[in-house]
């Protein structure tokens, strides 16, 4: 067993060390506590990034989303479409509100949300009554689903569209920035991201007014008062001042992250793609994927392995390798919620799933080691 283990996604801090610059000055001005200059900036620099007017830093994504649905009115008995082809955080706020989620097919060219099969299960949802309250669109492994067709399926059901961003930021779409793709989005900072603070996430959209009801809901809805006073429903969302000077830090080079986690995927694609049934999730024309993670499928027909062999040799060599997102039509969790494929017959995320991994893409993923990968994979599957 090799003792270094390779991770699939690591956190990379700034050769610069601007992270530890931000943490030493609000231990130096004492702001450590859950509100500070550092999430005031954090906020401003992340929203200028991205093309937005308004941001609020969060605890985490799935705080963010659960923020964003509130804010789009789902409640009890309400019914929202959500990719199925993704991580549970996308639709675990979904039932934090007691609503339904329904499931929504890939597109086979981009592996996001299916323009065709959303436009089907909204207009079978209003057609029985029940027209569902919202969309929750992810950005799928840092590459943007295609927003004009999506936009325009949601503004004929008047179901509001949210923009789950945590896998996409620095990602585009035609031109624009994922994140302000949607009225709401949503980021998240974990440690596995393209940045990380460490674990937070962020809100953005262009409604001031909407954005500061979801920093008061994540303050405890605490109403203007001295003393204690609470009308609403809150709850304690707040992205910590430390927290956001490690956010600050990642920030500045969130642009060469982008470029490194690219460049290994390009050298994947160069060594692997053809090799043994190889291929990798397609680039929509679009737009740019940032390639936060490397997405490889093994073809069924030409290929003589599947993904679990060439896993079990990357994990025997101590690299960390992961099937792609089990889609949450196929979660034990969501067993009987209703889920749309792309064409009959034809369940494009379902498929996926059983063909594909994805491989180490750390912008700091050192060459050396990614030559080792791609040898692996070539021994097994080449
Ligand atoms: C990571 C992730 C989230 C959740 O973010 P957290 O900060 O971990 O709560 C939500 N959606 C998607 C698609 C993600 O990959």
């Amino acid at each position: 067993m090799n003792s270094k283990r390779i991770y699939l996604s690591s956190p990379h801090m700034s050769d610069e060390g601007y992270e530890l610059e931000y943490i030493r000055q609000a231990f130096a001005d004492n702001w450590v506590a859950p509100l500070g200059p550092n999430v005031d900036r954090f906020e401003r620099e992340l929203a200028e990034y991205v093309g937005v007017g308004h941001a609020a830093a969060l605890s985490s994504g799935t705080a963010a989303l659960h923020l964003a649905l509130r804010l789009a009115g789902v409640g009890p008995g309400d019914t929202v479409c959500c990719s199925s082809f993704t991580f549970i955080a996308s639709a675990n706020p979904i039932l934090y509100l007691g609503a339904t989620p329904v499931f929504i097919d890939s597109d086979p060219g981009t592996w996001n949300m299916s323009p065709a099969a959303l436009r089907r299960a909204l207009a079978s949802l209003a057609g029985r009554g029940k027209p569902a309250r919202a969309v929750v669109v992810v950005d799928l492994y840092g590459q943007s689903a295609d927003y004009d067709q999506l936009r325009a399926a949601c503004a004929d059901f008047g179901a509001k569209i949210i923009e789950d961003a945590a896998e996409a930021l620095g990602a585009e779409y035609k031109g624009k920035k994922c994140g302000s793709l949607a009225e709401l989005a949503v980021f998240s900072f974990n440690g596995n991201k393209i940045i990380t603070s460490s674990g937070g996430g962020m809100l953005v959209g262009e409604d001031g007014e909407m954005i500061e009801r979801a920093r008061f809901w994540a303050t405890q809805a605490r109403d203007r008062a001295i003393h204690y006073q609470h009308s609403q429903l809150g709850y304690n969302y707040r992205m910590s001042n430390v927290v956001a000077g490690i956010g600050r830090g990642q920030l500045r080079v969130l642009d060469q992250r982008v470029a490194g986690r690219r460049e290994v995927f390009e050298r994947y694609r160069q060594k692997l793609e053809g090799a043994g049934g190889i291929s990798f999730m397609p680039e929509a024309g679009y737009g740019r994927s940032t390639r936060w993670l490397t997405a490889m499928v093994l073809d069924r027909e030409q290929g003589r392995v599947s993904y679990r062999d060439v896993y079990d040799r990357l994990a025997e060599q101590n690299i960390e390798s992961r099937p792609l997102w089990k889609p949450l039509h196929l979660q034990p969790l969501f067993a009987g919620c209703e889920y749309y494929s792309a064409e009959d017959g034809l369940d494009v995320c379902g498929d996926l799933f059983f063909r594909g991994l994805c491989l180490p893409s750390g912008s700091n993923l050192d060459p050396a080691d990614q030559d080792r990968i791609i040898d692996i994979i070539l021994s097994v599957a080449g």
